[in-house]
């Protein structure tokens, strides 16, 4: 049973524009985007039960359909170690939510593994009405937001478009190996904007897609945050 067209008509239905972490990340799973293993905890009892089962350390983060920067509003808590940090994070979270966003509604908490650090990659997806969705691609952190080291692809785009994507950014020979950084996996990436294209073209529903930061190791990779935006 195919999850992504229920995803999207449950948030038109509810008159939602942006999708929840929980929903984007089934959304990428059905498409074969590798995601943080995930649960979405309705209360405190739930929250560390799932942190168990998914196990130490955790990361928490709010869920809610009226708060898009999570951690603008100290809705997110990192490399939770054990129950006691798993307790005190929720209540915490619950109280800087409710001081920053009083009227936020809040579906519950996403509790996800902690995914290692390592070299954070973007990937997104922007609309332009005259062309249809068009892929984007770049660097985490500074090389995005600063240097604006980016390249974009009108999707579909094919296998060899989605290798070219990952050479025509400046900072191409950090992912390929560079001193002392071990090489990323070139190949889970070019998957991923593969699979994204798929998605977008797919989907045209959607407006807005944006997986970041992705971690990127030598073997594999994995999406941390994901968001998207419905027409
Ligand atoms: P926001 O809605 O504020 O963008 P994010 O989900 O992106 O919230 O979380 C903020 C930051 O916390 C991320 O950019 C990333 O650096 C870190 N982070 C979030 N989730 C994880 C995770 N599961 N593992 C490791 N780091 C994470
Ligand atoms: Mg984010």
């Amino acid at each position: 049973m195919k999850q992504t067209p229920k995803i999207i008509a449950n948030a038109t239905a509810e008159n939602r524009k942006y999708l929840l972490e929980t929903e984007a990340k089934t959304i990428c799973m059905e498409y074969g985007i590798p995601v943080t293993k995930f649960k979405l905890a309705k209360n405190e009892a739930e929250t560390v039960k799932f942190a168990e089962e998914i196990g130490f350390p955790v990361v928490l983060k709010i869920v809610s359909p009226d708060i898009i920067h999570k951690s603008d509003v100290g809705g997110v808590m990192l490399n939770l170690k054990d129950r006691k940090e798993v307790r005190a994070a929720y209540k915490q979270i619950m109280k800087n939510v409710k001081k920053h966003k009083k009227d936020a509604k809040i579906v519950g908490l996403i509790v996800q593994e902690m995914a290692p650090p390592s070299t954070e990659v973007i990937v997104g997806a922007i609309k332009d009405p005259q062309f249809g969705p068009a892929l984007m691609f770049g660097l985490g952190g500074v090389f995005v937001e600063v240097l604006k080291d980016v390249t974009f692809k009108i999707a579909p785009i094919t296998e060899a478009e989605a290798c070219e994507m990952l050479t025509d950014i400046k900072a191409y020979p950090l992912l390929s190996g560079y001193r002392n950084m071990p090489p990323a996996d070139t190949e889970a990436i070019v998957k991923i904007l593969l699979n994204t294209s798929r998605l977008v073209t797919e989907h045209m529903e959607i407006k807005e897609l944006d997986l970041n930061p992705i971690m990127v190791y030598t073997k594999g990779a994995k999406t941390v945050d994901a968001r998207i935006i419905l027409e």
